[in-house]
């Protein structure tokens, strides 16, 4: 019987996502969805109902505590204890900005930290969470890319913002939610982690989970075509897309990735996940940057490429960080631009800047990267050009799984 149930264990195990299982000898069971839950009490020796009530326990009423799960068994909890844990990122310091926003730096160890930041709405409380230490994609514009890049965040790192900023913003059971929407936009490029970015998006849409709808998880990308595929496989979520530029010359310089998925490729790529999952539209984000890409010509020929798809276009105004050679668009720049895209036919909207004396809105995270373990990717592709078979090299640059297995 005792081989049996370790025999169970082992195959479990092989269930839970890498860097989870990887985390000590306990498991940290905020990286593990449903299925996985099922999986890991199976391997225990339970019946899979224990999974849903651990679910109930961890995001209904926001406890991480076994000894207070009462309605588990005695010995349950004992073995939880002694297999499980509940552990969550460490805060290493907190702001908040005049606006109410507020930004937590949380530990990554080994003296690495990556950021989240919640956003407070009359209507909604978003969540922007970050999905990696630093980033590979090294986008011209954004200071998370200054970085470099660290590591992957594991499934429950990832959750693990989630569950925390609930707790310091005083989630109560039962009560009304207070983070409504979470947009995957923070420090990295999600789908450079998607074997751990996709079961934590499944535990945030889960109805035992914390029971988001699709359309407020956002899961927001740089161009990583073949896993916007996959993603169009595995799961429903609202999809954003970085563009800012509306042709590939340009594209190349603030995006290098587009070196390798160019924009044809990309938008393809887009309305092909909105048709398999029968979505309403893919949000266009495009930065608009002083002189850069904010021309009238320029937002025509964004029009052309958009017009008759479904996508609307967030035009965002440059958030500057220290040694930026950009600058922030003018108010008057910015409404021509949506103007001129309004009459082309296609939606689009500027966002509001918030927390910006916090240093807190759209690509100002910068975290602390101290150990960049990959080399940034713009350096990486300007290398790679100059050797034969140039561009075959950007998928370890961008990280696991760009081209592989993510
Ligand atoms: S914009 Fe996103 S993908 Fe590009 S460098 Fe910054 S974090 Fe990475």
């Amino acid at each position: 019987m005792i081989r049996r149930r370790r025999t169970i264990l082992t195959d479990a195990a092989a269930a839970i996502p890498e860097s989870t299982a990887a985390h000590g000898a306990r498991v940290n069971l905020l990286g593990l969805p449903r299925a996985e839950l099922e999986a890991f009490c199976a391997a225990l020796g339970h019946r899979t109902y224990r999974a849903r009530q651990l679910m109930h326990w961890l995001y209904k009423r926001g406890c991480g505590d076994f000894a207070q799960m009462t309605d588990l068994a005695r010995g349950f909890r004992a073995e939880l204890a002694e297999r499980a844990e509940v552990a969550l990122p460490h805060i290493l310091s907190e702001q908040q900005a005049a606006d109410g926003t507020r930004k937590w730096l949380l530990s990554g160890g080994s003296g690495q930290a990556f950021e989240m930041v919640y956003i407070p709405e009359p209507d909604r409380g978003t969540l922007c969470i970050s999905s990696q230490v630093g980033c590979a994609l090294d986008c011209a514009f954004c200071s998370t890319a200054q970085q470099g890049f660290n590591r992957n965040l594991s499934a429950a790192e990832i959750v693990g913002q989630v569950w925390l900023a609930n707790r310091e913003l005083g989630f109560v059971a039962g009560a009304e939610r207070i983070i409504s929407n979470v947009v995957l936009m923070g420090m990295g490029e999600p789908l450079a982690n998607y074997r751990n970015v996709l079961p934590a998006m499944r535990i945030l849409l889960d109805d035992l989970g914390f029971d988001l709808s699709r359309r407020r998880v956002t899961l927001s990308t740089s161009g990583l075509v073949p896993q916007i595929y996959r993603l169009a496989e595995d799961i429903n979520v609202a999809l954003a897309v970085s563009l800012h530029a509306p042709d590939d010359a340009l594209r190349n310089e603030l995006v290098p990735i587009n070196r390798r998925h160019p924009i044809a490729e990309l938008l393809d790529a887009c309305w092909h996940y909105i048709d398999e999952q029968n979505g309403r539209s893919v949000t266009i984000e495009y930065v608009m940057l002083d002189g850069v890409n904010d021309s009238p010509v320029q937002a025509r020929a964004l029009a052309r490429l958009l017009a008759g798809h479904p996508a609307k276009v967030n035009l965002i105004p440059f958030n500057p960080f220290p040694g930026t050679g950009f600058r922030r668009s003018s108010e008057q720049a910015i409404r021509s631009f949506r103007d001129e895209l309004i009459r082309g036919g296609v939606i689009a909207t500027v966002r509001r800047t918030r927390g910006e004396d916090i240093d807190a809105a759209c690509g100002q995270l910068v975290g602390r990267v101290s150990d960049r373990t990959v080399v940034r990717l713009g350096s990486k592709m300007a290398a790679a050009q100059h050797r034969p078979g140039a561009g075959r090299g950007v998928a370890s640059a961008v990280g696991p799984g760009e081209g592989a297995h993510r």
